[in-house]
């Protein structure tokens, strides 16, 4: 089976307040982007990354993204006609490693359309309203927290992608697609230091794990 990583790392990372884009922000010596590559060429054939604007998209495997995550996914998608098998991972997880790819790509075994990378919910969950009053209290032990790697049969996600511009756009993964277009997905427990680099704070996180490993 043709295993391709796609990388969506197109975002421009205003939530971490960085000078460029957030993929190219430097973690633990290397740019973040370049922890999560190394992780997926030791398990894809090739990895076809979705660029931003700013950044020079020529040269092989590399694209320019689109306007949204799932626009960037889908045209990092379309990039690699032959991927059976294909293993999205945000530029944003730098410490995901290669046996955490494979376990979702082997979960796919068990007649799932994919298989994500997820984490347990360890808080209790409440539901607000816009003035702040809880509406809800969300039973956490069926409740996961969505990573990625998310990976998926090919013709699935190239299927589930074929959605109007706005469900594309509003779509904050790409499970959510596959599950709305009647696929079948499950989590797989991933290590807890499989965090994403979205504030600050994350950045600190992540190198201090990177040079601990
Ligand atoms: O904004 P957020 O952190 O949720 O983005 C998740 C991933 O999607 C990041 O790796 C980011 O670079 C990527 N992205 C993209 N194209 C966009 C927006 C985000 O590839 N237009």
């Amino acid at each position: 089976m043709a295993v391709v990583g796609i990388v969506p790392a197109a975002g421009s990372g205003e939530r971490l307040g960085a000078s460029g884009p957030k993929a190219f922000v430097t973690c633990a010596g290397k740019p973040l982007l370049d922890w999560s590559l190394g992780a997926l060429a030791e398990v894809c054939e090739r990895v076809v990354v979705a660029l931003p604007p700013e950044v020079d998209a020529d040269g092989p495997d590399r694209i320019a993204g689109g306007a949204s995550r799932s626009e960037s996914v889908a045209l990092a998608l379309a990039a690699a006609p032959e991927a059976e098998i294909v293993v999205v991972h945000d530029a944003a997880r730098p410490l995901v490693t290669a046996p955490t790819v494979r376990r979702c790509i082997e979960a796919l075994d068990d007649g799932f359309d994919g298989a994500i990378a997820a984490a347990r919910m360890t808080d209790t969950v409440k539901q607000a309203a816009a003035d702040g009053r809880i509406t809800a209290t969300l039973d956490r032990s069926k409740l996961w927290r969505a990573q990625t790697p998310q990976v998926f049969r090919a013709d699935v996600l190239r299927n589930a992608l074929q959605v109007a511009p706005d469900v594309l756009a509003a779509a904050t993964d790409d499970a959510l697609l596959v599950e709305e277009g009647g696929g079948r997905v499950c989590v797989v427990e991933a290590p807890l230091e499989n965090i994403k680099v979205t504030h600050p704070i994350d950045l600190v996180l992540a190198e201090a794990l990177l040079r601990s490993r």
